[in-house]
């Protein structure tokens, strides 16, 4: 795990115990975010915080296509802080991985599709895209971290002996995870060696 850049701060496993501990003290003001050192710490700083439920189940019926013109929008710093939100949250974190991926994929065949071109229009349409690979390789570290944090949680809970596998979407993110776990230990593993 990389050292932790604020070594003076509380340290918390979950948002969740973050959160508790600032209502504790007096100051639900404060929000919550994952280190770099697999911690949570509280802040007084503006961070993601939390999605509207609302938001959260409008965006997991959206078709393919709405969502990914929102990845697009939040790659190019145009979305919501509520949409930045919910993209982040357990529910849609990873629909949002895969259509980030989609949308590499396809932004990597345009850019090779257009390599004998060299006019101005297709110099600034290519200048575009290399900046949104850019913002989306930023994006895949912190959904790394962010689904480290998941699998944490998850794995509290059961620590807990609270029954985490009772609700479908429960079994579902957990579904998800083993289902990913060599790339899961893959993006692990980079961060890792990345510090
Ligand atoms: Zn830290």
């Amino acid at each position: 795990m990389p050292q932790c850049p604020e070594e003076k701060k509380r340290k918390f496993t979950s948002r969740e115990q973050a959160m508790l501990a600032a209502g504790e003290s007096g100051r639900p003001d404060l929000n919550s975010y994952l280190c770099v050192c697999g911690w949570w710490h509280l802040t007084k700083k503006n961070s993601v915080g939390r999605a509207s439920e609302q938001l959260v189940q409008t965006l997991r019926a959206a078709s393919e296509k709405e969502f990914a013109s929102l990845v697009l929008a939040e790659l190019e710093g145009k979305a919501t802080p509520d949409e930045a939100a919910a993209l982040r949250s357990d529910d849609l974190l990873w629909r949002w991985k895969q259509a980030l991926s989609t949308l590499l994929v396809e932004s990597q065949q345009q850019l090779n599709a257009t390599l004998d071109r060299d006019d101005s229009f297709t110099r600034e349409w290519r200048k575009r895209r290399q900046r949104w690979v850019q913002q989306a390789a930023a994006r895949r570290k912190e959904m790394s971290l962010l689904l480290r944090s998941l699998q944490i949680r998850r794995a509290e809970e059961r620590r807990a002996g609270k029954d985490a596998r009772v609700t479908p979407r429960n079994r579902a993110i957990d579904r998800l995870i083993n289902a990913h776990q060599d790339e899961f230990d893959r993006l692990l593993k980079e961060e890792e060696g990345a510090e």
